[in-house]
């Protein structure tokens, strides 16, 4: 357990912050720096062949020792969230934690209260790492990172452990949505992969949304306001009446949970002559996104129709699909980590992730890539912490499910 939480402090204190007003990649140069350190890593484990690549994407394959088992591949991402400061990381460890509040010691009007937070209650006793309150953790991903160089560890040092090939992947981008921009399937070359990215324990989630972007640009007319009775036609207006026409109640993010989709206006900009509106269509069901779209180009024809002169259009660009559409090519990705988490002794959950992983990217890009469990709480937050008998128990997960792919075709 201590070399598993020497490594995931290690890891933190690198600042890997993603940029999101770049086209840089990596946004940001430091992941490089975390990539450097885990090719070393890597390459004192025994992974001769650990290399990262001109976009800072770390790979290194753990050998396998049973004839003709598949490759598989584990995947996690060296960038951290831009929601928050994430230099100077100060990874606090409490021991034993005692059920209470926590007070962050470099910032104390930030405390992780177990009011807000009730998965403390079931992690009286156990180890955590918290921030000092003046930046976020990092365990989004760093968890993963040192779960997964723990595998190569485990496996390398217990060769009589019966395992197939395992492609090691660390990735760069993923919190700014480019993580899978620069992956190579080819040299992946796996019939599915995980990626180490789930909060708390025992979950496989192989569902995420379906997601489509609407862009609805509505021009009107400017005129001097002075002599703009009868010509004027104000987008701005135009606009109001636009998002009062859209369903708030039954489909708005602030108002649904669970399995519901929903249409969620986050961006406006413009003026009289010209505005512009950024709107997210979500659904677990890929052919609710047309039906989400039709809202919004009726809403569109009603109000031009009302407003002679006007234009309204909209333009709908498709972002990722649910992955569990593509899972059904490779079943086994989903029931083998179940198996997994079961014989660790604990029962495997899954919910269903409102929101996009990498893994829907590479899902669909042909690469079957449910999401696990590491242990990471509160992400993107100085509130964030890790509990490492979880990361201990991702480890131990990841080790049955190197066997159970060991003794398969
Ligand atoms: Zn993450």
């Amino acid at each position: 357990m201590n070399k598993l939480v020497d490594r995931f402090c290690r890891y933190v204190k690198v600042a890997t912050t993603a940029v999101e007003e770049t086209e840089d990649y990596p946004s940001s140069p430091e992941q490089k720096d975390l990539g450097r350190m885990l090719v070393a890593e890597l390459k004192e484990l025994g992974l001769t062949d650990a290399d990262m690549d001109e976009f800072g994407i770390v790979m290194a394959t753990i050998p396998g020792n049973v004839e003709g088992a598949p490759t598989i591949a584990m995947l996690a991402h060296m960038d951290t969230s831009p929601e928050f400061n994430g230099k100077n990381v100060k990874p606090q460890i409490i021991e034993d934690y005692d059920g209470k509040d926590i007070v962050l010691s470099g910032d104390t009007t930030k405390v992780i209260c177990v009011q807000e937070t009730p998965e403390l209650k079931q992690l009286v006793g156990k180890t955590l790492i918290t921030t000092d309150g003046t930046s976020l953790l990092g365990a989004d991903d760093k968890s993963g990172i040192a779960a997964i160089m723990t595998l190569a560890d485990h496996l390398q040092s217990n060769p009589e452990i019966k395992h197939g090939p395992i492609r090691i992947v660390f990735t760069c981008d993923e919190e700014v949505g480019r993580g899978a921009d620069k992956l190579d399937l080819k040299k992946i070359d796996a019939v599915c992969a995980y990626t180490l990215d789930g909060e708390s324990e025992g979950f496989v989630e192989s569902e995420t949304f379906s997601a489509d972007l609407a862009t609805v640009t509505i021009t009107g007319k400017n005129i001097h306001p002075g002599y703009a009775k009868g010509a004027m036609i104000n987008a701005i207006r135009l606009a109001a009446v636009f998002v009062s026409r859209m369903p708030w109640e039954t489909q708005s993010p602030e108002r649904t949970s669970d399995r519901d989709g929903f249409l969620h206006p986050y961006v406006i900009e413009g003026g009289v002559h010209e505005i512009k509106m950024r709107i997210l269509l979500r659904s677990f069901v890929t052919a609710e996104l047309e039906e989400e779209a039709g809202i919004l180009r009726g809403i569109a024809e009603k109000t031009q129709a009302e407003h002679p002169g006007s234009k309204i259009d909209v333009s709908v660009k498709k972002q990722y699909r649910n992955m569990i559409e593509h899972l059904k090519k490779e079943p086994r990705a989903t029931s083998l980590a179940e198996q997994a988490i079961r014989a660790v002794g604990l029962q495997p959950k899954s919910t269903a992730i409102r929101g996009g992983t990498d893994g829907s990217r590479l899902s669909e890009m042909g690469l079957p890539t449910p999401n696990l469990s590491v242990g990471m709480h509160n992400y993107h937050s100085p509130l964030e912490f890790a509990c490492v008998e979880q990361m201990q128990s991702a480890v131990n997960v990841l080790i049955e499910l190197a066997q159970l792919w060991g003794k398969e075709k």
